[in-house]
């Protein structure tokens, strides 16, 4: 068995173990290391693909560092009365609408009000949550786009705002700029629904967009594109790749990494999501220094296509 199909079962085991109305399994600190071990030997497969439904039945998903955050099974508490899941409309093809004409500011806002007021988006986002629109500086030189909302997301309103966000702004600071001077989007605007649910009725865990929810939503983040204009885009994650590359083009993260592609004549960069790179924090393997590495030179790679300054000491560094 591979790491993803031992993953794959260790999470059916646990879901079933907790249909049998099982609160807590203890694992040990070793088997923990031995997992992580043997995530951290696969560099190149970073999981949840979106359009892989056996991923996202998975449940492994960014926001929650996948695969070894799932195993802390003491969270996976019965649910007596589950809060009944919004029953979301089909997202039927693609999104259509029309823009002004105007300066970036006129249509940038135009679309974020078409996008927040959007039907289909929001019967697909639970009471007390948010559709989630990019943000950021309209001129910014780079743009980095993401997968969907998480938990911290749909609350605030705003992408990369939970651990995953704060990763990336720490790279973000780390190439020298603020996060005021990018822009940062997702593929999707709403959070993709699990089904599972907390008995506070808050969703546990989160799973990659589906290739129809993500062909609902392209048009808005090829739009945000077109309006900013950025010099060169960063996806973040498989997801971004397949959204803004085509999902035949790469096999897998390493595949994509590593070189230059183009988005509609704007040059872009895939690396790691940074869920995926707060998986390898505390590893020690070498194949998790590579991963951290590997991120950083693309991002050295992006300073350097949008004119960003590189001193000595960032050339070195390792995220
Ligand atoms: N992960 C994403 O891909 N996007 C977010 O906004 C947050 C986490």
């Amino acid at each position: 068995m591979n790491t993803r199909e031992q993953l794959l079962a260790l999470n059916e085991e646990l879901r079933r173990l907790k249909a049998e109305g099982r609160r807590t399994v203890s694992v040990s600190e070793e088997a923990l290391t031995t997992l992580r071990a043997s995530l951290a030997d696969e560099p190149e497969e970073e999981p949840a693909v979106a359009g892989d439904p056996a991923m996202g039945r998975s449940g492994f998903t960014p926001d929650e560092p996948r695969g070894v955050a799932r195993v802390e099974v003491s969270g996976l508490k019965p649910d007596p009365q589950p809060a009944p899941a919004p029953k979301p409309a089909a997202p039927v093809a693609a999104a259509t609408f029309t823009l002004p004409d105007g300066d970036k500011a006129t249509r940038w806002n135009a679309l974020r009000e078409i996008v927040l007021h959007d039907k289909v988006c929001a019967s697909h986002v639970h009471p007390g949550k948010q559709i989630v629109f990019g943000v950021g500086n309209l001129d910014a030189s780079i743009m980095f786009v993401g997968e969907a909302p998480g938990g911290d997301e749909e609350v605030q309103g705003e992408p990369f705002v939970g651990r995953a966000g704060q990763l990336l702004n720490r790279m973000i600071k780390a190439m020298g700029l603020e996060r005021g001077q990018v822009y940062i989007g997702n593929i999707l605007n709403w959070r993709p629904e699990m089904g599972a649910r907390n008995s506070d009725g808050t969703q546990t865990g989160n799973r990659p967009p589906t290739a129809e929810e993500m062909a609902y939503c392209l048009p808005f983040i090829r739009a945000q594109i077109a309006i900013i204009q950025p010099k060169v885009l960063v996806a973040l994650g498989k997801t971004a790749v397949d959204g803004l590359l085509g999902f035949e083009r790469f096999k897998s993260m390493g595949a994509a990494r590593g070189s230059w592609h183009e988005y509609a004549g704007t040059p872009l960069r895939a690396t790691y999501h940074p869920s995926y790179l707060l998986r390898q924090e505390g590893l020690v393997s070498a194949a998790a220094k590579k991963i951290k590495r590997d991120a950083w030179e693309d991002l050295l790679a992006v300073m350097e296509r949008a004119d960003v300054p590189i001193s000595e000491k960032q050339k070195n560094y390792f995220l």
